[in-house]
């Protein structure tokens, strides 16, 4: 017993030197990659289901990483706001995104993810003014994605911070609505344009009690007077199940397309706005 538990403390260490070591190296990579250029942006369009023409492309971050190939932004996102590096690398997103955007037909947005951390910096307003002025894109043309972390905390902040957001014509969406903390209070109590319904919503969607709830949630909304999007939807049959009523306005997922480069939204984008 005592061997094993000597075995088993070994382990340990080790894995716990590997998993220090490891974290290291992968900050000392993000700072180098950031200088570097290996971060790239994905786009995912969003599709109004009344003219099946593309409103929104979501910029999804990719980082082409020298050894390890394309790393995701689950695993790099966390990282970068426990090192402080989120500010800097949020900023390029932001201008990016923006940047990319100005290519796209006049009618399109582009929708960047903001981490609870990056919204809550002092700056925020600044940054978004700064990012629309150095792009020249109008803010109409820029929706902001939230999830309700940031909302949960210091809300006298964030309700200012929202107003001025949209007093400057840029539209925010609550992002993974219906997973962790969610509250209903918060469609209401604060200046929203969007919900993005999470896609957990459409697993067994085909069953009755699913669908239900995601109605619910979706009539709410639009009675609020936001838009309602559905993530992740895969198949013809979740799609038509979701659009049946007319409440949800826009849909995003695998079955219209997946994250692409830029110059493939481009053809995408191309495409759609010829019809
Ligand atoms: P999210 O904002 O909820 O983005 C949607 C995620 O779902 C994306 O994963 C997308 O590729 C994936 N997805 C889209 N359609 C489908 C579908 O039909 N089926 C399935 N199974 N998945 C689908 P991705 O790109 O790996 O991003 C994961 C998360 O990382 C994002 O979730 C967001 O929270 C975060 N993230 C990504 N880019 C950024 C960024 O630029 N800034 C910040 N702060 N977070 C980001
Ligand atoms: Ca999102
Ligand atoms: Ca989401
Ligand atoms: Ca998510």
């Amino acid at each position: 017993a005592k061997a094993d538990g000597r075995g088993t403390y070994c382990f340990f260490r080790d894995e716990m030197a590997r998993s220090v070591e490891a974290r290291r190296i992968l900050e000392l990579d993000l700072r180098r990659a950031l200088a570097n250029d290996e971060f790239e942006l994905y786009y995912q369009p969003l599709v109004n289901l009344k003219t099946g023409r593309i409103t929104t492309c979501e910029a999804l971050l990719r980082w082409n990483h020298p050894m390890r190939g394309t790393v995701s932004p689950i695993d790099i996102i966390p990282v970068a706001e426990e090192m402080g590096l989120i500010v800097d690398l949020g900023r390029w997103i932001l201008r990016r995104a923006c940047m990319e955007c100005m290519r796209w037909p006049d009618g399109v947005s582009v929708a960047v993810n903001f981490s609870s951390q990056q919204f809550h910096q002092r700056d925020v307003i600044d940054e978004v003014h700064y990012a629309l002025q150095a792009s020249g894109l109008p803010a109409e043309r820029l929706e902001i994605e939230i999830t309700e972390s940031s909302l949960m905390r210091n809300t006298q902040w964030t309700l200012d911070a929202l107003q001025q957001l949209r007093s400057a014509g840029v539209r925010i969406a609550l992002d993974d609505f219906g997973t962790g903390y969610s509250s209903l209070s918060y469609l209401h109590n604060f200046p929203l344009q969007k919900v993005k319904i999470d896609r957990s919503f459409l697993v067994g969607i085909e069953t009755h009690r699913p669908l239900t709830l995601l109605r619910g949630v979706a009539r709410l909304s639009a009675e609020l007077g936001m838009s309602v999007v559905v993530e992740g939807v895969e198949t013809n049959e979740q799609l038509e199940l979701i659009g049946a009523d007319g409440t949800v306005t826009e849909a995003q997922g695998y079955l219209f397309s997946r994250p692409v480069p830029a110059s493939r939204i481009r053809e995408l984008l191309t495409a759609s706005h010829a019809r």
